[in-house]
């Protein structure tokens, strides 16, 4: 086998995809028996424009790879765009400095701009900016999807309910030890999300690498909404996500958001609120997300936060939700956002560490590919 990729999330994928492309015989080896990780978690939005620096590269060629994938393996990928909400003045300066920076990639938005392209309530809205590079894909869909385009129609297995227990090193190749046998492998990915401890202990020691973990919620309005929510068609972002996407990160009216918030909202910024939602094709509402950083997490998921969440989403909604369903999230983070690395010879981890998995997967892999030929 040329290939061997541990985890069939959208990252474990990306590297098949990139590896077929160049005529490679390719396994992917997925413990359980269908993606249930980071990569069908999310909120299905490719959010391009928000990266920076070699981030930003890697997304943009993930859009190409996307819309082309979307295509070729039947599934959806919506070219929505994003919309930033600001719902404070230091927020639209921030959107003023980046939409400055990005030159047609966002555009600023009066407030009626902002309303008249989604549901959301008027009041507080100072304005905000609609990127229209950013795309959309149903979460809980097309990692199913690139899957069983790679089986079906690429000639690359992907054998679900096995695990990979331990990687030796041969000459020249590397045995991968499955719970249903060995194979032997030219070189392996390791695309193994927040676990990358587990099968590489001093990559994973050596990075620093802790555990994201995130409540999220699917809503729809509560019983007593006198409205229903409407069509949603870009993601929507809002104040506190410009504190956590890296290109609005060297804004200089940054400082006075957080600032603001620690006085105003200092409970937002304790939860790591990024107040964020996409409509998922039945009309439901994915709602997130909180952040919070540890190694182990206690096992307790907090009721406070999730009404915290449906407060906030209410608000910017302005109608009333219920929660429809509840669930957790973990991704690997280091002080970077990705983290490679080669444990041995023949062997590369490869992890996105800032939650830009969909962003970035498919162009980062690009370059490991291309780098471990
Ligand atoms: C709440 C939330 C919101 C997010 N929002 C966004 C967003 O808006 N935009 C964006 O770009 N990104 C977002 N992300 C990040 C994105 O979801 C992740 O970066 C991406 O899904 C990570 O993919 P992955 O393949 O590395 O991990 P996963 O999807 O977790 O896949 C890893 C796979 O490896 C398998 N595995 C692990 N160990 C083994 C083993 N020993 N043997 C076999 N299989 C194994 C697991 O079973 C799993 O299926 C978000 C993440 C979260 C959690």
């Amino acid at each position: 086998m040329d290939l061997v990729i541990v985890g069939a999330g959208i990252v474990g994928l990306a590297h098949a995809v990139e590896a077929v492309s160049r005529g490679w015989s390719v396994l992917v080896v997925e413990r359980d028996a269908r993606a249930v990780g980071a990569s069908v978690r999310h909120f299905g939005h490719i959010g391009v424009t928000t990266q920076d620096g070699i981030a930003l590269s890697y997304a943009l060629a993930s859009r190409e790879r996307w819309l082309r994938l979307g295509k070729e393996a039947g599934f959806a990928v919506r070219e929505t765009g994003s919309l930033v909400v600001a719902r404070a003045d230091d927020e639209l300066a921030v959107l003023d400095d980046f939409a400055a920076r990005r030159d047609g990639d966002a555009r600023i938005l009066t407030r009626r701009g902002v309303t008249d392209r989604v549901p959301v309530a008027a009041r507080g809205v100072t304005g905000g900016a609609f990127l229209p590079l950013d795309l959309r894909v149903d979460q809980r869909a097309a990692a199913a999807a690139v899957a069983a385009w790679l089986n079906t129609r690429r000639g690359c297995r992907v054998e679900w309910s096995t695990a990979v227990v331990g990687l030796e090193p041969g000459s020249g190749v590397t045995l991968v030890r499955t719970s249903r046998g060995d194979v032997v492998a030219r070189r392996v990915v390791g695309a193994v999300g927040h676990e990358v401890a587990r099968l590489f202990p001093e990559a994973a020691h050596d990075a620093g690498v802790q555990h994201c973990r995130q409540q999220m919620l699917r809503v729809e309005p509560a019983r007593s909404a006198r409205r229903a929510i409407g069509e949603i068609g870009p993601a929507v972002l809002t104040g506190t996500s410009l504190l956590r996407h890296e290109g609005f990160a060297w804004s200089p009216s940054l400082g006075r958001v957080r600032e603001r918030l620690a006085e105003t909202r200092p409970e937002l910024l304790d939860a790591g609120v990024s107040l964020m939602l996409t409509q998922l094709p039945d009309g439901t509402v994915t709602l997130g997300e909180t952040h919070s950083y540890g190694i182990t997490h206690d096992p307790f998921r907090s009721e406070a936060l999730d009404d915290l969440l449906l407060r906030e989403g209410a608000s910017l909604l302005g109608v009333p939700l219920r929660a429809v369903e509840r669930w957790e999230a973990t991704y690997a983070s280091v002080p970077r956002p990705f983290l490679v690395a080669e444990p041995m010879p023949g062997v590369t981890v490869v992890s996105l560490t800032s939650g830009s998995g969909m962003a970035c997967a498919f162009g980062l892999a690009a370059k490991v590919v291309e780098e471990v030929a």
